[in-house]
């Protein structure tokens, strides 16, 4: 996999721009809803609602926190693209690099490819690295 050009780079960061402009407009939007639904008043009529009520608010409260953690993969993508002297570059697998550095082949090897980060430019892991990421975070 060769590494991302420059032409492909600003592609990539106005990608990443334009999610985290829609992701933070859901989250504040999302954090209103819930909070105004907890704000709801507790008259009879309302107790019969009120457990279908927590398990919306729950529901929210989760995507909230996933599309938060989306945000800080969005962020810390465009600090990659933008800091040239990056550790590992915007592109790179974090563990693929990891990898390369230890055996110090040659540093093609690490980059995400290009399909995976047209879908999800805030990628970090290529597809392999990816999976045992999550299922780490299954048995954790
Ligand atoms: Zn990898």
């Amino acid at each position: 996999m060769p590494k991302p050009t420059k032409p492909e780079l600003s592609k990539y960061r106005a990608m990443l721009e334009q999610q985290l402009r829609t992701l933070t407009g859901d989250v504040g939007a999302m954090r209103e809803e819930a909070l105004r639904a907890s704000d709801q008043d507790n008259s009879v009529d309302h107790l019969a609602d009120q457990g279908t009520d927590n398990a919306d608010q729950a529901f929210t409260l989760g995507l909230i926190e996933n599309e938060e953690e989306t945000i800080g993969l969005i962020r810390e993508a465009l600090d990659r693209i933008d800091d040239e002297e990056a550790a590992i570059p915007y592109g790179a697998c974090l563990q693929c690099a990891e990898e390369v550095d230890g055996k110090n082949r040659k540093k093609t090897d690490m980059w995400i490819p290009k399909p995976r980060l047209e879908y999800i430019p805030w990628a970090r892991y290529c597809i392999q690295h990816q999976q045992e990421a999550e299922k780490d975070r299954e048995i954790a």
